[in-house]
């Protein structure tokens, strides 16, 4: 299906945003889950685009991003990774982004490994990234852990403190399991809300995309903003469909949203 270019307000889904606004405020716990889309609207780069660039292309998914591409050929992967850095670099967080960091009390659960909730002025401790973030290196060897700056992200090196251990970007690889502390409190707040807000994913990366079913299984309604319909659209009481970057703030304007 193509996305659509714009999103229009109409009123039909105008409509839509005040139902799922009443959700919202009858809720006392409220937790949102996110993925690509989210930042697709600052022109985040994706999978999709490095599949038409001139370098890239060449080079399949499993050989940029699994243990062993990185054990393959070391310098490709983390000259891609710090491609797609300079990339971050350059784009700004969108006023989905900026309307969610607005809402203090309430946990971000992202698959996005970008730090734009991070730059539109939420809290760390309120983000968890099931998918680790790109902001940073860590060693393979003894876990030492590093900001890199994006803009001038350092190339292939060893770890300064094992000298043993090469340094990679701190994501989660193909193959790899989600980082367990973010994955439990994920589990755990997802078992405990009212109403999980679902932005910009298609839900078809598992595990994550099974704390969806997670929690309505256990009481929860969920709120889908997406482009398209999607596998997790089954589970939703409401979907608006259109760009997070306009439908958020709409949704989320006037709203004090908490998940503790
Ligand atoms: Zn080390």
């Amino acid at each position: 299906m193509l996305e659509p270019k714009t999103t229009e307000l109409t009123n039909d889904l105008i409509e839509k945003i005040q139902q799922a606004k009443q959700f919202l405020e009858q809720a006392s716990r409220v937790a949102c889950f996110s993925g690509a889309g989210l930042s697709a609207d600052s022109g985040v780069a994706t999978f999709r685009d490095s599949e038409t660039h001139a370098l890239w292309s060449q080079f399949d998914p499993m050989e940029l991003a699994s243990p062993e591409g990185f054990a393959d050929n070391p310098r490709r992967v983390i000259d891609w990774y710090n491609w797609r850095r300079e990339q971050l670099s350059n784009v700004e967080p969108n006023p989905g982004h900026t309307a969610l960091a607005k809402q203090r009390d309430l946990v971000q659960i992202t698959q996005n490994v970008d730090d734009l909730l991070e730059r539109a002025g939420l809290d760390t401790k309120r983000i968890l990234h099931l998918h680790g973030t790109i902001t940073h290196d860590h060693c393979n060897h003894c876990g030492y852990s590093e900001a890199v700056e994006l803009s001038q992200s350092p190339s292939y090196r060893f770890c300064k403190k094992c000298h043993q251990g090469e340094m990679r970007p701190s994501v989660v690889w193909f193959g790899e399991s989600l980082p367990d502390e973010a994955w439990r409190q994920a589990d755990q707040l997802c078992r405990n809300i009212d109403v999980l807000m679902v932005v910009g994913t298609n839900a078809s990366v598992y595990p994550a995309a099974g704390l969806i079913e997670i929690a309505k299984r256990h009481g929860a309604s969920v709120v889908i903003v997406n482009t398209q319909a999607s596998d997790a659209s089954h589970l939703a009481d409401i979907e608006l469909i259109g760009k997070s970057g306009v439908i958020l703030p709409s949704l989320l304007e006037g709203l004090q949203l908490n998940s503790f």
